[in-house]
């Protein structure tokens, strides 16, 4: 990766939850304050996982272009109003999800889940909960919070489902993704559209790990900052300043 003088860089992309705040919370004060002051020299753009307007909901309505869906979902904000640009769609095979599934619970031993097995969403992205989709948030966030126990069998997953890109998703499911899509793929689309360069954006993100939603973006060529808690964020991005 060749170092890059902040006078080259013409976007700033950023990962959101674990990046800019803490899983599920809101856009602080001070990340706001830095936010507004890369926006004086760069465009800003978030790139999260979840969904567009679940981010815009996160940020309090920042005004910041966002892809959301891990590159499924594209929207910006124009005079305070919220709008999604583009949405992508991929057909899903539920009998073929559902049997691997069942196949993968038998060979890991998640036989036991509360409620269904699988969760399908409406982009084509699907969810594989290992508790179920009934399970409590008490119970999901005690199964395995530093996700040793997804990325042990994170290689199943993955040659289960050869179709699709497997992230280790929220507290205790792994999200599949219908190929070709993921957070790289949207953000080269995006500054495609915007004739930057991969060599004149930097990006921000925490989940870089095999199986975690920023890992296509910290392999690739492009400036890749590491974030190992939301609170480092003001501190990392003041170097650009
Ligand atoms: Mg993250």
């Amino acid at each position: 990766m060749k170092a890059i003088g902040n006078n080259e860089i013409k976007l700033i992309a950023m990962d959101f939850d674990g990046t800019l705040t803490r899983h599920k919370s809101k856009l602080d004060d001070v990340c706001r304050r830095v936010l507004d002051e890369l926006a004086r020299r760069y465009d800003l753009l978030i790139v999260g996982a979840s969904s567009c307007e679940w981010i815009f909901d996160q940020t309090d309505g920042y005004p910041v272009d966002i892809i959301g869906y891990y590159g499924m979902r594209f929207s910006s904000v124009k005079d305070g109003k919220f709008t999604v640009k583009r949405e992508c769609f991929a057909p899903i095979d539920t009998q073929s999800v559902i049997r691997r599934v069942n196949s993968l619970r038998a060979e890991l031993g998640f036989t036991s889940y509360a409620g269904e097995t699988v969760r399908f969403y409406t982009t084509g992205i699907i969810s594989f909960p290992v508790l179920g989709t009934k399970a409590t948030e008490e119970e999901r966030l005690w199964f395995d919070p530093d996700r040793t126990k997804r990325r042990d069998v994170y290689g199943a997953v993955r040659d289960a489902f050869r179709d699709y890109t497997v992230f280790i998703g929220g507290e205790s499911s792994f999200d599949l993704v219908p190929r070709p899509y993921n957070k790289l793929h949207a953000l080269n689309d995006y500054i495609e559209t915007k004739k930057i360069e991969h060599s004149q954006v930097v990006y921000f993100g925490d989940a870089y790990g095999e199986g975690e939603n920023d890992e296509h973006i910290y392999k690739s060529d492009i400036r890749f900052i590491c974030v190992n808690d939301a609170g480092e964020f003001p501190e990392l991005a003041k170097k650009l300043l």
